[in-house]
């Protein structure tokens, strides 16, 4: 909101410089000319302060109707928390959180970043964008009705490739992204164990009991 007050106060100068060529400022007879370069800057500078804020307002609106489509239709809303909010959000140390009764989805900070990162460039997405795009889909598993985090974590493997066409990646990257999730990330948290080990399950494999048997699951031929 700090950027938005910054962009409003750009914006009141601007409104000030019009007025003054309307109507004669106090102590003077006529309304002076508009001063073209200032008022040019003052409305640059405006639009710059408002540009981060209204992304990430696009980008939330964006991200909560994909989530909603991904929890079949359970009402989603993200958050992108900025490094403010991740400070006073009790659950800092999560990465994202889901509330499955309000369907309210929590991004803490930079990982909102990361999945636009990897959406502009799907074809060479790196370790922590593969990890955005899972945490988008782990927590839309939760809006969804899953609380078990292996259980969720599970339902989110076998969707991330439906999750990244959903957000623009073209079929055979969003495959093969899903898969390197699935076969690099998400074993890795066998071999971590601890808190990375409680979202893994050796049954979420295909033909084994978590496999949800999707047409278009992650692990579906391609
Ligand atoms: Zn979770």
């Amino acid at each position: 909101m700090l950027w938005i007050a910054i962009s409003l106060f750009f914006l009141w100068c601007a409104y000030r410089e019009v007025r003054t060529s309307l109507v004669a400022p106090a102590g003077y007879d006529m309304p002076r000319p508009v001063y073209v370069p200032y008022l040019a800057g003052v409305l640059v500078l405006a639009a710059v302060f408002a540009w981060p804020t209204l992304h990430r307002w696009y980008f939330e609106h964006y991200l909560s109707a994909q989530a909603t489509a991904l929890a079949d239709g359970h009402r989603a809303h993200v958050h992108c928390n900025t490094v403010l909010d991740t400070m006073f959000d009790p659950e800092m140390l999560a990465a994202g959180h889901a509330n499955p009764r309000t369907g309210k989805i929590v991004i803490q900070a930079p990982w909102c970043d990361r999945l636009s990162a990897y959406l502009r460039h799907p074809g060479h997405a790196s370790e922590e964008e593969l990890a955005s795009l899972d945490m988008f889909t782990h927590e839309s598993m939760h809006v969804r009705g899953e609380l078990n985090e292996a259980v969720t974590e599970c339902q989110a493997v076998q969707r991330n490739a439906r999750a990244a066409r959903m957000l623009g990646v073209a079929e055979e990257v969003a495959h093969r992204n899903a898969l390197d999730y699935y076969n690099v990330l998400y074993q890795r948290r066998l071999e971590v164990g601890g808190l990375a080990g409680s979202y893994y399950s050796a049954e979420c494999a295909p033909g084994k009991a978590l496999d949800e048997r999707l047409e278009d699951s992650t692990w579906a031929a391609f």
